[in-house]
């Protein structure tokens, strides 16, 4: 049965470990494809152009909403982010499962436009544990810390309207058992109407032979 990908978006309290996540699906599976977003977030040391986003300017950012080279953006801690709309259609055309790493704002547009996408929300086991992560990743300061924990408090009154819910306790078994979900959410009549249709339509023409 030949499909089009699946739109997987995964969301997740700053800190959950999304990045790990993700990157070891790629590194395993050749099936899915990461979406790399725009932000007018500055680099973090390390951070590359290209790689981890592409770094702009509210101006050109703004450019790219006018011109709907988005599929959706959203505004973070005061930047904004957004995906790029040609690479996740022509990704998702070729079969390939892509991956938008995004919060849930965009998550929720998402789901808008593409009722088909599948919503992962990856968790650290508790609020503690959240806290910790995040101050042992050390990239942000204390204010910036505490507007995330603010941001994460305010993102945990939406995470009823995505699909599952995955508490990354254990990278290795939370990296499977996405790929797992992701894998079973290819079966649903939903993310199948081509195959179905077509199944239909070839019964329909059994049956108008049989009557003639
Ligand atoms: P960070 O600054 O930690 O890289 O990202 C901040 C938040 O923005 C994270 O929750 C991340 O998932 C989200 N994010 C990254 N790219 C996008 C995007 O293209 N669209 C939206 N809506 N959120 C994004």
């Amino acid at each position: 049965m030949r499909q089009k990908g699946i739109l997987t978006v995964i969301s997740g309290f700053s800190g959950a470990g999304k990045g790990t996540i993700v990157r070891e699906l790629l590194d395993r599976y050749d099936e899915y494809a990461l979406s790399v977003s725009m932000t007018t977030r500055s680099p973090r040391p390390g951070e590359r152009d290209g790689v981890e986003y592409f770094f702009t300017d509210r101006e050109h950012f703004e450019e790219a909403i006018r011109q709907d080279g988005l599929v959706e953006y959203a505004v973070y801690c005061g930047n904004y982010y957004g995906t790029p709309r040609a690479y996740v259609e022509s990704q998702l055309a070729a079969g390939r499962n892509v991956i938008l790493e995004i919060e849930i704002q965009g998550a929720l547009k998402v789901r808008e436009k593409f009722p088909e996408s599948l919503l992962i929300f990856l968790t650290p086991p508790n609020a503690g544990e959240l806290k910790r992560r995040l101050e042992e990743r050390g990239t942000e300061d204390a204010e910036a810390i505490a507007r995330r924990l603010a941001r994460a408090a305010e993102e945990s009154e939406g995470v009823e309207a995505y699909d599952y819910i995955v508490v990354n306790d254990n990278l290795e078994e939370c990296v499977e058992e996405v790929h797992r979900l992701v894998g079973a959410s290819r079966r649903a009549p939903v993310r199948s109407s081509r195959f179905i249709r077509e199944i239909r339509e070839e019964l329909q023409d059994f049956v108008k032979g049989v009557q003639s």
